[in-house]
């Protein structure tokens, strides 16, 4: 209730204040405008003195105005920067892009360049590898061959082809009128028993070259040939080692009495010729320099004659 009382009393003198106001400055106001201007909205009006209130109200007006057209125009700016600033980027990913395209293309290009590289590559890795093959496999063969001519050099089992007093040298690979030399020629005294080196399966055969020739093959495939024969052995088929399968003679091209001997190691066997001299230089050891005339009986006599070792090499 006294609020109330208080609000009514408040309001009422400032009506009254104003008024008083009014009166006192009616006479130094301008004649034609009122002393006094309505602010705000009709449903809450307040009265303000022209003079005195109203140049702030304006210079704060302006300010507003100027502080707002300020505001636009920096928002102008700024939205123009921003416009640029966008088409700046815009400009740039399409600069980007395009270099993207272009990067692409060239990585494209590299890529089919590339890919051409790696068939060709492909291709010529095809051709060494073929030929790769084809050493591992000749290193394989040499390597069985070595291993078939030691094993056969030490063999217990194994017996000289030929009986009694043989000569012999490293004539692998000699230039002969024919052809090149496969095989060890083992000379000796005419008629003189030839042995099975090994057991296996003989077979006696004409050959057009060295006459009168065999063949023998062992059970592991290894291929023993001899031609140039005075007479072929009295049964072929089955042999054990040391049965004889025929006697030495000059047959065939032969300008003397000897055995054209080779080996051909399984399980390949004909056809994968080896050099036989270091085989029949470990077994044939009743054996005289070639130089030497088979017919010398005496010691001393012999050991006036070198022996040729021959070479190492085995095809
Ligand atoms: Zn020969």
């Amino acid at each position: 209730m006294y609020c109330w009382l208080m609000s009514i009393f408040l309001r009422v003198f400032s009506i009254f204040s104003l008024l008083v106001l009014m009166t006192a400055t009616h006479s130094s106001a301008q004649e034609n405008k009122p002393a006094l201007v309505v602010v705000g909205g009709s449903d809450s009006p307040f009265l303000l003195e022209r003079d005195s209130t109203l140049p702030f109200f304006t210079s704060k007006a302006s300010e507003v105005v100027s502080i707002i057209e300020s505001r636009i125009e920096k928002t102008t700016t700024a939205l123009t920067d921003l416009a640029t600033t966008f088409e700046s980027i815009r400009l740039r990913q399409e600069m980007i892009k395009q270099s993207l395209d272009d990067v692409a293309e060239i990585l494209l290009e590299q890529i089919e360049e590339a890919e051409k590289i790696l068939v060709n590559r492909a291709e010529e890795l095809e051709n060494i590898e073929e030929s790769d093959k084809e050493n591992l496999r000749e290193n394989k063969r040499k390597s069985e061959n070595v291993e078939a001519i030691m094993k056969v050099i030490n063999s217990k089992e194994w017996v000289c082809p030929v009986s009694d007093t043989v000569k012999f040298y490293d004539s692998w690979n000699e230039q002969r009128p024919r052809s090149i030399h496969r095989g060890v020629d083992i000379v000796g005294f005419h008629g003189a028993n030839l042995y099975a080196p090994v057991d296996g399966e003989v077979t006696f055969f004409w050959d057009s070259v060295g006459g009168k020739s065999f063949k023998l093959t062992n059970e592991n495939g290894d291929y023993y040939f001899g031609t140039h024969l005075y007479r072929f052995g009295k049964k072929s088929g089955d042999v054990s080692a040391g049965d004889v399968i025929g006697q030495l003679g000059a047959g065939g091209n032969a300008t003397g009495p000897h055995l054209h001997f080779e080996f051909h190691p399984g399980p390949e066997g004909r056809g994968n010729g080896v050099n036989p001299y270091q085989i029949v230089n470990r077994h044939c050891t009743d054996r005289i320099p070639i130089d030497m005339p088979l017919n010398h009986y005496d010691g001393e006599e012999r050991e006036k004659y070198s022996f040729s070792y021959g070479n190492l090499e085995w095809d």
